[in-house]
């Protein structure tokens, strides 16, 4: 649950596939689940009134096997969808941009580009996204599944318990989820020549 100030954004997690039973037993159903998990009064379920204030989003884990055509580079959920798990889709999405910029700014810029530049980019982004894909399947099956399933209380499995629980290790999830498996850095130089005047930003930036 996420707290907008003057609503609250849930998230209501349900196995692929089963949405469809849950509209067919209507809304006071859904209602009544969802007001025995709510943190609150459970009348504040009685906000949901139809199923428009619903919305579905379905989850993919996938990629492309070829990032790139010449002319054209895949990034981000275009190359790679990401699954909520971990909320690590958007760090991705920035990394691969990141990454993209320090390869193809220099061969751009000197009108060189070539397909083995964007190949480039595929072949650095690919085994932190495969890594970090695998990652989120496991945590999806091993944690998100089984809780899913249970219909009493679940016990974290013992790796998670074992994580949370020894200092050292509780701060890998952390550098996984902030930093990633492979950071990128921007070291791209910015040109720009005496003569240019400042840009949009910077003349905001002053008068600020
Ligand atoms: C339910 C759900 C929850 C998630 N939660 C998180 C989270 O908490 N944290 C996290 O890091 N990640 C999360 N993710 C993953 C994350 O949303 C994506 O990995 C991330 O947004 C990918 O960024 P992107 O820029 O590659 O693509 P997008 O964010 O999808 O951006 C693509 C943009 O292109 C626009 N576009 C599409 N077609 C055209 C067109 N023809 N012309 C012009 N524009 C176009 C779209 O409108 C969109 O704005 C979640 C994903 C899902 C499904």
């Amino acid at each position: 649950m996420l707290n907008r100030s003057d609503y609250w954004q849930c998230a209501y997690v349900v196995p692929k596939g089963s949405f469809d039973n849950k509209k067919t037993a209507g809304i006071a159903a859904f209602r009544e689940e969802l007001a025995q998990l709510l943190q609150m009064e459970p009348d504040r379920a009685e906000e949901l009134e139809t199923w428009e204030q619903v919305k579905l989003l379905s989850v993919q884990v996938n990629r492309l096997e070829t990032w790139w055509r010449s002319g054209l580079l895949c990034i981000g959920d275009a190359a790679h969808a990401m699954s909520p798990v971990g909320g690590v889709g958007v760090n991705l999405a920035v990394q691969d941009a990141v990454a993209a910029a320090n390869l193809l700014a220099d061969p751009l810029r000197r009108s060189v580009l070539a397909d083995r530049h964007l190949q480039a980019v595929q072949r650095r982004r690919m085994w932190p996204t495969r890594a970090t894909q695998r990652l989120q399947i496991l945590i999806q099956d091993r944690v998100l599944l089984s809780a899913l399933r249970k219909r009493s209380n679940v016990r974290a499995p013992l790796a998670l318990r074992l994580i949370s629980s020894i200092p050292v290790l509780r701060d890998i999830p952390g550098r996984i989820v902030g930093i990633g498996l492979r950071p990128e850095h921007a070291n791209t130089v910015v040109v720009r020549s005496e003569a240019t005047s400042p840009t949009r930003w910077e003349r905001h930036l002053h008068t600020e």
